[in-house]
């Protein structure tokens, strides 16, 4: 009897063993790869800790503004991960660096990302550094939001931009900034006067968009190279980051090129595009069988050869983006990235986030607060100056409806508090 009960324990712990094995091959398939997913650590470790019925456990999400990181960690966030047109659960494409030396980078400023990387309650003048991949919108979509947006939210400097040069100056990044500065001068000729005017500049610098590991940035003991990439027209590049031991590289769109290969070797995390599967262009899309295979294949990468691309360079950790990462495709890409990859994998979408160390990277999702403000500026504020101000015409000026009895209340109330003796205009 107790023979027999002996091993029917032994066969129910097999089968125990057999299913926890199975999900954590599924939590590894949806590329999650479980929450959280560490290399080192692996939730279902036998070491775990004891629970306490009253303390806390570890977080196994990031939430923003919670955590220091360490001075050889670096923190990768993804804001942006999807397509042109942006969605709620995805934005274009933006990816936040964050390094223990206190470096902050954006990669690419696509459509809608702004508002990620405000989730991320980042002081703005630490967001005022930001490399462009290309000049497609959703890849530099969002820059305008981070320029104005960051401006009034205590960015107290020039918004840093390093970006591709074109085969034509038009083409290039120069051209686009001072372009998008003009198409803003209604909105910055607004602020004149009232808001501090140190941060409504762009400082570009464009680099030769065919120069092979060429350095576009180097300071504080990192150094930022670029890559030439196939796609649309010349001028896209992909970005190397190397730190402290650690390599970053940030592929922009591209059809599978022979730098990528050579350069992104060996990398910590290296990101590519692998874009949506041919088949769900045509059904989601609604593309042309024709314009499907074209844009999903040689203008941009498709998930068997990102798979193929990265069994070349073979990353620490591997990270695809730009396609719709639903519950009715994330398997068919998961299927086809593995038909030709077999290492470790992250199927990216909005808010995932990764913690990069020489040990171990740790995967998870940021929780937001949707009700986020901005962050205290960190330095003191340049006090406008009134004279600056471009008045109204004479016609719009005399339009104003007379509200002065309900606004003195608040004037009262703030000069009362603040010791001042502001008067309407
Ligand atoms: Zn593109
Ligand atoms: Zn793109």
């Amino acid at each position: 009897m107790s023979r027999h009960r002996g091993s029917t324990t032994a066969l129910t712990s097999l089968i125990a063993v057999v299913i926890m094995a199975g999900v954590y091959l599924m939590g590894r398939s949806d590329g999650r790869a479980g929450r959280p997913f560490s290399l080192a650590n692996p939730a279902h470790a036998a070491d775990a800790p004891t629970v306490s019925p009253t303390k806390a456990r570890a977080r196994d999400f990031y939430a923003p503004n919670s955590e220091d990181l360490r001075p050889d960690e670096m923190r990768l966030i993804a804001c942006g991960t999807g397509m042109p047109t942006a969605r709620p659960k995805q934005a274009a494409s933006c990816w936040l660096l964050e390094l223990g030396n206190g470096d902050k980078f954006v990669f690419d400023i696509g459509t809608g990302s702004a508002e990620r990387i405000a989730a991320m309650q980042i002081p703005y003048n630490f967001l005022d550094k930001v490399f462009l991949s290309h000049l497609h919108t959703d890849h530099f979509g969002d820059l305008d939001a981070l320029f104005v947006g960051g401006a009034l939210a205590g960015r107290q400097k020039p918004l840093r931009v390093w970006g591709p040069s074109g085969d034509t100056p038009e083409r290039g990044t120069k051209y686009a900034l001072d372009h998008l500065f003009k198409a803003l001068t209604w909105d910055i000729d607004g602020r004149a006067g009232i808001t501090d005017p140190r941060p409504y500049f762009f400082d570009v610098t464009e680099f030769d968009y065919k120069a092979v590991n060429g350095i576009v940035y180097q300071d504080n003991g990192v150094t930022i190279r670029s890559i030439p990439a196939i796609h649309s027209l010349d001028g896209p590049v992909s970005f190397i980051v190397e730190w402290n031991g650690l390599k970053f590289v940030f592929g922009g769109d591209t059809y599978p090129n022979k730098w990528y290969a050579e350069y992104a070797k060996d990398a910590d995390l290296a990101i590519h595009e692998c874009f949506v599967a041919v088949p769900d262009m045509i059904d989601k899309f609604r593309f042309t069988p024709q314009g499907a295979l074209a844009v999903g294949t040689q203008i941009h990468t498709a998930p068997e050869a990102f798979g193929k691309m990265m069994s070349i360079i073979k990353p620490r950790m591997a990270v695809g983006y730009h396609f719709f990462k639903d519950f009715d495709t994330t398997a068919a890409i998961n299927d086809r990235i593995r038909t030709t990859y077999e290492g470790p994998l992250s199927l990216s979408e909005d808010y995932m986030v990764w913690n990069i160390t020489k040990d171990d990277i740790r995967v998870r999702m940021a929780i937001v607060d949707e009700d986020v403000w901005p962050p205290p500026a960190t330095g003191k504020p340049q006090v406008p100056d009134p004279s600056l101000r471009i008045p109204y015409s004479d016609l719009i000026a005399g339009g104003r409806y007379d509200m002065k009895d309900v606004i003195q209340p608040t004037y009262d109330e703030i000069n009362k508090k603040y010791g001042l003796d502001e008067k309407q205009e």
